[in-house]
């Protein structure tokens, strides 16, 4: 299995810092100057008329930054180049052949790592035999650097060594590949990613076979329902807020634009941080999820959703705003990935997405959603979310769904996803039901009072994007 173990690191001192900015920085550079050549003849400009990318004269740029960045760096980014390029133009290809519908988008060729008025985006890479990671209490990386750049810096050592901060998803591997790094803008570290080739073995098997589901919104990311009696709420409302907020700033700079222009660095920064964000968040959502599943022995996730996505009263540009801001297949994609890793299966039901069932008299045409709270004439009144999530999964779970414990909700506060100050249950009684149940009545009467504000905020959010 291939994985990778994404970390951040932390230069030693100030030198240390500056031979690495220093690095990436000369990794952008050789990078851009490639490019220049190979776009220059994929776009037959003046001069390079009949030539082909491939014939750009790369060996000589790679030799011209050799001294700073060492022999098998500066031949890493040539390699990484040449494999954008060749990944362009296998999508360019797919893009025209009309039986392949998998590229939509006509593709554009590899971009420059910055521009003119911004300076370089600082991100390298390293060849898997020019680095070494050490995980232990003091887990460090090693990489090497070219001689001028220690001449520069009056290092006598060959290799530059960083901490590493945190553990590794994958401790133990059989082989590492190409190490990427980068500065990251957002909040001004340095990260890297390390692939690895991990034996299957180290798969894990599931402890038992239960059954969850999970309600995938924009209001609450994930509500989740398991056969043991678990209900997990992951919010989103945050997220979507700061969503929501870069997505009118790119839309205020772009309305600024001279008309000859559409896009410039800053807009196009403002996306890429969005992304990132946004990734960071799903991706820590799956691993907190799934470790959570995996110690209550589930071995099968059914994934439904979008209720409230796709409910009649978001207009249909909220609709679209907010697809873009879950990308509903790139998370079951990567939920999927990090399943795997725990041995449990995922399985896609779409036909879950549509009605919103009463879990007391099921019936369907009766109930009615008011933001986060669902009501049936019969006298039922939940949280929708979590409902959907518990009828979806009595639908599909082959056992005995057991009496549900109260909720645990969660919060992203850009680093983890930690227990929300509105969870039913503090962290420390998860484990003992009877507490829960003692202080019931206090507690649902704060979370109540607490519900209120957010969903006049959410309805708040909700006529704005309107
Ligand atoms: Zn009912």
């Amino acid at each position: 299995m291939k994985r990778s173990n994404t970390f951040v690191v932390r230069p030693l001192s100030n030198d240390g810092e500056q031979v690495l900015r220093d690095l990436l920085d000369a990794s952008a550079a050789l990078w851009n100057e490639i490019n220049y050549q190979r776009l220059m003849r994929y776009n037959d400009e003046d001069g390079f008329e009949g030539e082909d990318v491939w014939d750009a004269d790369t060996g000589r740029l790679e030799g011209k930054y050799k001294g700073v960045l060492g022999a098998s760096t500066a031949q890493t980014v040539r390699r990484a180049n040449s494999e954008a390029w060749r990944g362009f133009f296998e999508n360019k290809k797919a893009y025209h052949d009309e039986s392949n519908t998998s590229v939509k988008e006509h593709p554009e060729p590899p971009g420059f790592r910055g521009n003119e008025d911004d300076g370089r985006v600082l991100k390298g890479v390293v060849r898997k035999d020019a680095y070494t990671v050490k995980w232990g209490d003091r887990s460090r990386l090693e990489i090497v650097v070219g001689e001028e750049l220690r001449d520069r810096h009056n290092s006598p050592k060959s290799r530059l060594r960083l901490e590493i901060v945190g553990d590794p998803n994958w401790p133990d591997y059989e082989d590492q590949s190409r190490l990427e790094f980068w500065y990251d803008e957002t909040d001004c570290t340095f990260r890297a990613s390390q692939p690895v080739t991990v034996s299957d073995e180290t798969r894990d098997t599931p402890l038992a076979d239960e059954t969850a589901a999970l309600d995938i919104g924009a209001n609450n990311l994930v509500a989740c329902t398991t056969t043991t009696g678990e209900q997990y709420l992951y919010e989103g409302r945050q997220l979507f807020d700061r969503f929501r907020e870069t997505t009118r700033e790119i839309a205020r700079l772009q309305a600024k634009l001279p008309e000859d222009r559409d896009s410039s660095e800053r807009i196009r920064r403002l996306y890429r941080k969005r992304t990132r964000r946004r990734d960071h968040a799903q991706e820590a959502l799956c691993r907190d999820l799934l470790e959570r599943l995996y110690t209550e022995g589930i071995n099968t996730v059914y994934v439904g959703g979008l209720t409230d996505v796709l409910d009649t009263h978001w207009s249909v540009e909220t609709n679209t705003k907010t697809h873009n801001f879950w990308a509903f297949v790139k998370f079951t994609k990567r939920l999927a990935c990090t399943a795997e890793e725990y041995g449990i299966s995922v399985e896609i039901r779409s036909e879950a997405w549509t009605s919103q069932e009463c879990p007391q008299c099921g019936g369907t045409d009766r109930t009615t959603r008011h933001q986060d709270t669902l009501t049936c004439p019969c006298g039922f009144e939940g949280h929708a979310d979590l409902t959907a999530s518990e009828t979806f999964l009595e639908r599909y779970a082959e056992q005995a769904v057991r009496p549900m414990a109260r909720p645990v909700r969660f919060e992203w506060d850009d680093h983890v996803w930690s227990e929300s100050p509105r969870s039913h249950r503090p962290k420390e009684q998860r484990t003992d039901p009877s507490i829960v149940h003692r202080d019931g009545n206090v507690a649902s009467g704060v979370v109540r009072k607490s519900e209120i504000s957010v969903m006049t905020r959410i309805s708040d959010s909700r006529t704005e994007s309107a």
